[in-house]
């Protein structure tokens, strides 16, 4: 089903450096569709169960020429749960960076992240959200509905909404 081909620089366990882990505190990367089942496989478990765990959807807006909006896989931020989609504010730290070390380096981390800190991978967000076109309706069926993105909030207006929520005595 998946036919996108990686380059070769993208092996499990390609590389670590400090670029790298200032990232992992800042937003996860994103995947490649052909990289989700071999993961699930690796941590021997379904794709299903890897997304519900694990994994939230992230989203890339306006990718050219024609697409409003493009939905992604990503590791989890540590501050949420899996199976969901991001939130307004699509930052923090990686659920799986753990005492300085990524824990799926080895198993077959993402693909951005993989890539990270080499120069002459140019437009990798863009390109890795192009990946998922063909994968949108996948995404829905993991997530159990349709995909769809929060208004961008940043961390204050985030934290003003929750404290007014639990004002006027909602969650
Ligand atoms: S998957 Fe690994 S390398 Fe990628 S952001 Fe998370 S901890 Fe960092």
């Amino acid at each position: 089903m998946i036919e996108v081909e990686l380059p070769a620089v993208l092996q499990a366990g390609a590389c670590t450096c400090a670029e790298c882990k200032d990232a992992c505190m800042r937003k996860p990367g994103w995947f490649l569709p052909q990289q989700i089942e071999p993961l699930a496989e690796a941590m021997r478990l379904t794709v299903q169960e890897l997304f519900n765990r694990h994994l939230q959807v992230d989203w890339f807006e306006n990718l050219p020429p024609d697409h409003d909006v493009v939905y992604v896989l990503s590791p989890r931020l540590l501050s949420e749960r899996g199976g969901a989609m991001f939130p307004g504010d699509p930052t923090g730290e990686c659920a799986w960076y753990n005492g300085g070390r990524c824990a799926v380096h080895k198993l077959g981390k993402p693909a951005e992240c993989q890539m990270l800190g080499h120069p002459f991978i140019k437009g990798r967000h863009p390109a890795v959200a192009r990946a998922w076109l063909p994968f949108q309706g996948w995404i829905a069926e993991l997530l159990g509905r349709q995909p769809e993105m929060s208004e961008y909030k940043p961390p204050r207006a985030l934290f003003r909404d929750s404290l007014v929520r639990r004002l006027i005595g909602g969650t």
